[in-house]
């Protein structure tokens, strides 16, 4: 998911500056069409001003025409009655309102005519003296001999006015020509300026007269637009001092611009917040959709996955059940415990139906009373974990208990195994009864003599030597009889070998019988020679055993005719050890051994006891 977010930013970045560069376009473009607009309004305003500027002057021009041809007819005829320049005079006053007067300043520069008189008392003692703001202007016009306007300037009669100085000139008697003052047009800045912009369209602009840069007049309209001002330069007459400057209306700018501008950029900035919104909208979906691409292919990735899964588990459930049918079908016991709680995790039937018990029965009795099962189940369980620990064979022979109460000899193979951090004990149980019996008997076979059923010659000398080992650590004593059948090759020459078979076994059942205590053991020695080993017995005792071997084989009577006696009998040596002493067996056996021949050389069918200080 961050990864993803990661991705996300470029383009965003990327949209983000695509939506500022269209916005800045968008002003741009406003920003080209505002100023587009202003500058028809300024041309608009300019040609406005120029055309104004030029009417000005020209209408000027022609408003004082009649000054000049006054001044003109002043100069060809001479001074000119009073009454007729009157005449003239007022004529051009009526012709053009702007004027304040028309005057005529002597040539020493005194005040001389005034029309009309009225509202311009003031001006009849009027002197045009150097310190007058346009005495340098009318000198000028003396001596150039043309008009000249003056600026603004305070009029005797009060308020600002300007003054055209038209200089006049006569002949004298000489024909000379000579300065005869000036014919004077006298303007009130207002009443001028509203005179001649009476035709101007006064609602659409506000008009200023500068002088100098500095403003004279103005007719003003609420609405005018600061910034929008045009300014051209108006030659009043001869006089450059004067600019006009335009402000065109409100109303004005409306008529000449549009909201194409505005409207333009609203709809620009629209198109771009659309069409970037569009591509967040493209990209989102785009992101959408591959997130969707993704999270389908892992689900079919996961769909796949679990059906692997499900199937890897179907097999090992089939696995399973065909491990827990073999297992069932096993007839060993199989079981997987837990040793702590002896929870059972798993078992086999014959398990628990070999005790003769039910699962349930088993379960719960190997959970509250294992003894029950298993005697000795917990120092089992500990001999488990100590040759768990010792690297020791896992297999236990040990005794069940059945359900009835008898026992059932196992073999129990045990396991201990540690896994998730628990302990786990698997076992192989098997009832190894059978085996057990098969391998006594073939023990027994092992130490048996085949014809007489006695322990042979190697269990003998087993024997001899553990009782040996026994006795001695107890300082008990030890008996040893040998005995040996008389004349019996003479009884195999007359009888046949079978009888003395026969008779053989017949003598061993007497030896078995003579034998009363557990532990005593009677083996064929070889031949028709036997050995009784008497543990824990002294000599009284051996002779007891050998009195009675005598007696009982003499009630058999087995006929042997080529004894003296006319029956079998046998020869009997007996030793007796103090097992205190420092001895070996063979010695013992030696001894017995010189006993029996002693036995025999004393005339057989009888005991000798084997004495130090017998004769060898
Ligand atoms: P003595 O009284 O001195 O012991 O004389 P004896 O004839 O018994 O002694 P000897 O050692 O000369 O003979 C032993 C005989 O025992 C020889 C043999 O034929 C017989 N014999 C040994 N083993 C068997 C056996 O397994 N079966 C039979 N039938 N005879 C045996
Ligand atoms: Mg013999
Ligand atoms: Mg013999």
């Amino acid at each position: 998911m961050p990864q993803r977010l990661q991705s996300l930013w470029p383009a965003r970045l990327a949209l983000a500056a695509l939506l500022l560069s269209l916005c800045l376009a968008s002003l741009l473009l406003w920003q080209q069409l505002v100023i587009g607009q202003q500058q028809r309004v300024a041309e608009r305003v300019s040609y406005q001003a120029r055309s104004l500027a030029r009417q000005l002057e020209s209408s000027l021009n022609d408003q004082v025409d009649g000054l000049r041809r006054i001044a003109q007819l002043w100069n060809h005829r001479g001074r000119i009655p009073k009454d007729e320049w009157r005449l003239d005079s007022q004529l051009s006053l009526n012709h053009f309102k702007g004027y304040q007067a028309i005057q005529w300043l002597g040539a020493d520069l005194r005040m001389r005519w005034i029309e009309p008189l009225s509202g311009n008392e003031a001006a009849q003692n009027f002197r045009l003296t150097p310190t007058h703001p346009n005495f340098n202007l009318a000198m000028q016009a003396k001596t150039l001999g043309e008009p000249r306007f003056s600026n603004s300037f305070a009029l005797v009669q009060g308020g600002h006015g300007f003054v055209l100085y038209t200089p006049l000139y006569i002949r004298d008697e000489q024909a000379e020509r000579v300065f005869d003052g000036f014919m004077q047009g006298v303007f009130r800045v207002e009443q001028l300026m509203d005179e001649l912009l009476t035709h101007l369209d006064s609602s659409d602009f506000s008009a200023y007269l500068l002088e100098n840069g500095q403003p004279i007049y103005s007719r003003e309209r609420t609405d005018a637009l600061d910034g929008l001002q045009q300014e051209v330069p108006l030659h009043l007459l001869n006089n450059q001092s004067f600019a006009l400057q335009l402000k065109p209306s409100q109303q004005l700018v409306g008529q000449l611009t549009t909201p194409l501008p505005e409207i333009v950029l609203g709809a620009s900035l629209i198109i771009s917040l659309l069409l970037v919104a569009a591509l967040a909208l493209a990209l989102e979906n785009a992101r959408r959709a591959s997130a969707l691409q993704l999270s389908n292919r892992r689900l079919n990735q996961e769909v796949g996955q679990r059906e692997q899964v499900e199937q890897v588990l179907r097999d090992s459930r089939e696995r399973l059940q065909l491990v827990l049918d073999l297992t069932d079908s096993s007839r060993d016991g199989l079981f997987i415990i837990d040793p702590h709680s002896r929870d059972i995790l798993h078992m086999n039937q014959a398990t628990y139906r070999s005790l003769g018990y039910s699962a349930e029965a088993f379960s719960q009795l190997l959970k509250q009373d294992p003894e029950q099962l298993l005697p000795g189940f917990n120092s089992w369980l500990d001999g488990v974990r100590q040759a768990h620990q010792d690297n020791l064979s896992m297999m236990f022979q040990r005794q069940m208990r059945r359900r009835d109460g008898s026992n059932q000899a196992a073999e129990i193979s045990a396991q201990l195994v540690l896994l998730n951090g628990h302990e786990y004990l698997i076992g192989v149980s098997r009832d190894n009864s059978e085996r057990l019996q098969l391998e006594a008997q073939l023990q027994r076979l092992s130490q048996q003599d085949g014809l007489t059923g006695l322990y042979n010659r190697r269990f003998f000398d087993n024997q001899l030597a553990s009782e040996w080992r026994r006795l001695r650590r107890q300082g008990a004593p030890l008996t040893l009889l040998m005995l040996d059948i008389d004349f019996f090759k003479a009884y195999n020459d007359q009888l046949g070998h079978l009888a003395g078979d026969d008779a053989l076994r017949r003598v061993a059942q007497v030896l078995q019988d003579a034998l009363q205590r557990e532990g005593d053991t009677a083996c064929r020695y070889g031949g028709e020679e036997f050995a009784i080993i008497l543990a824990n017995t002294g000599l009284d005792g051996g002779n007891h055993v050998a009195e009675q071997v005598h007696q009982r084989l003499a009630e058999l009577h087995i006929s042997h005719p080529a004894s003296p006696l006319g029956r079998l009998s046998l020869s009997i040596g007996l030793a007796c050890v103090d097992l205190s002493e420092e001895i070996l067996p063979d010695t013992l056996i030696a001894q017995s051994d010189q006993a029996l021949y002693q036995a025999k050389r004393e005339g057989r069918n009888r005991t000798c006891v084997w004495r130090p200080d017998n004769p060898r």
